[in-house]
């Protein structure tokens, strides 16, 4: 494959196709039996022939020709905005385009032309009203990975071309107590990467859209060796399970960890668990999963309902990691832990759960609770993912499947997390 002539402001001239080059690898490196692949998914595959087999080096204008697609502004005719989304309106949790403005870019910030968004239960929660009425219209995702288009002046953290983060806050004050102890999930001002209002006043949107704008110490890097679509999925459901490990003292070797519900936490959960070294059971409403858990490492799945396994497992786990986005029955789960053990709640059902006093008290059991995680600890994450080769097993869709994959997701119908491929299928 030639090199790909590529200069500045083309980056932000084709946010998209300058977006997907860096996925290919990059303007210096792609590597022709990549390039032909990505054309049956991203372009013209006449366009993508030539480039193939023209000169030594081609100008970004040709390599953007040849991935280019019409825009699907028109799906939202007469809507003003830079940046086309998908939005619930109202709480049928039903997700359609939407066209509405990001901020300009600010000396601090960097504009991330979005690749992929992975979809958390929590965008099911918010936009179906679960936790309260939303401030429709909502456009939820926030799992977001994708390539650095502009950097502002005052940014050294990333540069043009770069793979970026965004998880499940896009600000904090910066100048609170919390925020100066590193706590960012504490601040009062926290600023959620949907659902919520930026500091200039404009709607936060997430990341089922075609680009963000966001300070660059909000952003996150990304390991060079990870693939895009497994790693938007770290940056909710991989931060909120590494997080009780390290919070909670539960990443050593040797101890017996649970890992309650096998979905998009649930699975990162597990692979974590594995890596720190730890001996790892998933309790899951069946078996049905337990192939796909021994896969990833663990030990066995112990059926929550099944009365003789969970007698048989009383008292036997050091942690629990309870990922259930339903209700269920969390006395049956303390059950299973050993004297001084530990259950970390990280689902969050709308009910309310009931706890056993006396298990809770003669065997000196902890309840606690986590959300996602700070900053830093984040970063840590992400870094311990590219030295461990760890990414989240995903069934990459487009954006037209949305409606369908949330129904899919509510029935525990996926294998383990839904990533929206959105430079493929939403375009400005
Ligand atoms: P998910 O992929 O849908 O997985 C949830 C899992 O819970 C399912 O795979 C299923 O596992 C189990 N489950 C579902 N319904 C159940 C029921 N009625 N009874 C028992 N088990 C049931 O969801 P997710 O994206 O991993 O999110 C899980 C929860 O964490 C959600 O409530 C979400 O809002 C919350 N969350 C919290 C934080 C935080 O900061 N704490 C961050 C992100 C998400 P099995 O099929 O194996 O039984
Ligand atoms: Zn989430
Ligand atoms: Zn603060």
């Amino acid at each position: 494959m030639p090199r790909v002539q590529v200069k500045n402001a083309d980056a932000k001239a084709f946010p998209r196709e300058f977006a997907l080059l860096h996925q290919l690898g990059g303007s210096d490196s792609i590597e022709s039996e990549k390039l032909v692949e990505a054309f049956a998914i991203y372009g013209d595959a006449a366009a993508v022939k030539s480039l193939v087999e023209g000169s030594d080096a081609v100008e970004f204008d040709a390599f953007a020709k040849a991935f280019a697609k019409p825009s699907q502004s028109a799906l939202v005719e007469g809507a003003e905005g830079n940046c086309l989304g998908w939005a619930a309106r109202d709480s049928s949790g039903t997700l359609a385009p939407y066209k509405f403005s990001r901020r300009e870019l600010q000396p601090n910030d960097v504009v991330i032309k979005i690749t992929h968004a992975g979809m958390c239960h929590s965008d099911l929660h918010t936009i179906k009203g679960d936790w309260g009425p939303a401030k429709y219209p909502v456009v939820p995702g926030h799992e977001i990975v994708g390539i650095v288009t502009e950097v502002g002046s005052g940014v050294s953290k990333f540069k043009l071309g770069d793979r970026a983060g965004v998880g499940v806050f896009v600000d904090s004050c910066r100048s609170c107590a919390q925020c100066g102890k590193g706590e960012q999930i504490f601040c009062p001002k926290l600023v959620y990467t949907y659902n919520a209002t930026h500091y200039d006043g404009l709607p936060a949107q997430g990341g089922y859209s075609t680009h963000v704008v966001i300070a660059d110490d909000h952003a996150y890097t990304i390991p060079a060796n990870l693939d895009l679509a497994g790693v938007a999925p770290l940056l909710c459901a991989g931060i909120t399970t590494y997080a009780p490990y390290k919070d909670h003292g539960l990443d050593k070797p040797g101890l017996k960890i649970g890992v309650v519900g096998l979905g998009g936490l649930g699975h990162m959960a597990v692979k974590f668990g594995v890596a720190f070294g730890c001996e790892v059971y998933v309790i899951s409403r069946s078996k049905a999963k337990e192939a796909e858990a021994i896969a990833m490492g663990a030990k066995a799945i112990i059926p929550s309902g099944d009365a003789d396994a969970l007698k048989a497992a009383a008292g036997t786990l050091d942690g629990i990691i309870d990922t259930v986005s339903a209700k269920h029955d969390i006395t049956a789960l303390t059950s299973l832990l050993a004297p001084r053990g530990r259950l970390v709640m990280v689902g969050l059902p709308p009910q309310q759960p009931t706890l056993n006093h006396f298990d809770m008290i003669l065997r000196n059991l902890t309840v606690s609770g986590s959300v996602i995680g700070n900053l830093a600890m984040t970063q840590e994450m992400l870094d311990f993912c590219g030295a461990h080769g760890i990414t989240a097993d995903v069934e990459v869709i487009d954006i037209d499947y949305v409606n369908e994959a949330m129904v899919r997701m509510e029935a525990g119908d996926v294998k383990f997390r839904f990533v929206i491929d959105i430079n493929k299928s939403l375009i400005l």
